[in-house]
């Protein structure tokens, strides 16, 4: 089989009746390039920068991160990379940041909520970002979004260190994208009124997935709770992608659901522009892509919808030959 997708890693991913997405993937560093160009992707989807700031005793400094992203964009030789900024916290520590030690860490002080307070941090990437951006298509994602004033205060932080390049002389892109990632529910509920004031939407479906069933993605215990076929879930994917297409924005999915075989046709039914997922899934995607119609996946995902628990939702799309 492998074989047989290996034809594909130059072709569309582009539906029966002509209608293509973008199969992206993701990556945690530089080094992850090489599986990316062998498996055909068309974009890197999310670059999770923690693993810079991981492993080591001390923060990274703006010339290591330029370098790595740099690297990243060129390699990509001008299709898309979405870079995240960093998402500390949760359960990636960093020994050397002594952070406070709280009982829910899941809900606690991470990500962008600690990118800003330590703006310190914040400066020095986006610094390294903007610089990286004349070197290719990048795009910048803040992750763990909750509320607006958050992408409001991110994008004017943004927007000095751009002035601040730009009258050091630097070159920086005339038009970076800035998103989000969706994966908090009240960004997902709220999603009409994020997409006015972003350039794209990311939909994080393991955060998005255990904040909504309140279910934590680490816990053996709960995991069936932990439902990717949720009639919760498969709603809020969809009002998330119709609110980024009201304002001409795209919509994107970098959690692991986005390269499931059962979520594939659901998702392409519900008008996800950009899948992005573990380079090794990229072409088994495409091949499943490629046997599909639009049309059919949009009468899947419609009866989908119609349905109560998602161990039905998932027997669906088997019962009616998508998988
Ligand atoms: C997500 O939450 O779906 C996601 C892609 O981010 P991470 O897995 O890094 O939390
Ligand atoms: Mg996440």
């Amino acid at each position: 089989q492998r074989k047989e997708w290996e034809k594909l890693i130059n072709e569309p991913s582009e539906t029966k009746d002509g209608h293509e997405v973008e199969l992206a993937a993701n990556i945690g560093t530089p080094n992850d390039m090489e599986g990316v160009l062998s498996n055909g992707a068309q974009g890197i989807g999310l670059y999770r920068t923690e693993f810079l700031y991981m492993g080591r005793d001390q923060l990274p400094t703006e010339e290591e991160q330029f370098e790595a992203y740099k690297t990243v964009v060129e390699k990509m030789e001008g299709k898309p990379v979405v870079i995240r900024t960093l998402d500390i916290g949760g359960d990636k520590e960093l020994p050397y940041l002594d952070l406070p030690e709280e009982m829910n860490p899941f809900l606690g002080f991470r990500a962008i909520r600690l990118c800003l307070e330590r703006t310190d941090i914040f400066r020095t990437q986006l610094r390294a970002l903007l610089r990286a951006s004349s070197y290719g298509n990048l795009k910048i994602m803040f992750p763990m979004v909750a509320t607006l004033e958050e992408v409001r205060q991110a994008k004017m932080i943004l927007a000095e260190e751009r002035e601040q390049l730009i009258e050091e002389a630097i070159d920086v892109s005339e038009d970076i994208e800035v998103g989000i990632m969706v994966e908090i529910p009240s960004t997902a509920v709220a999603a009409e009124l994020f997409a006015k004031e972003v350039d794209f939407f990311s939909i994080g479906t393991n955060d998005l997935i255990q904040y909504t069933l309140a279910a934590d993605r680490m816990s053996e215990k709960v995991s069936h709770l932990y439902q990717p076929y949720h009639p919760a879930i498969l709603r809020l994917v969809k009002s998330v992608i119709e609110a980024a297409h009201k304002e001409g924005k795209w919509a994107g999915m970098c959690g692991e659901m986005a390269g499931e075989e059962t979520a594939v046709p659901l998702l392409l039914g519900l008008g996800l522009d950009e899948f992005s997922m573990s380079a090794t899934s990229v072409l088994p995607a495409r091949s499943q892509i490629r046997s599909l119609t639009k049309k059919d996946a949009e009468k899947l995902v419609e009866e989908a919808l119609t349905l109560s628990t998602a161990d039905e939702v998932a027997e669906l799309v088997k019962e009616k030959g998508f998988i």
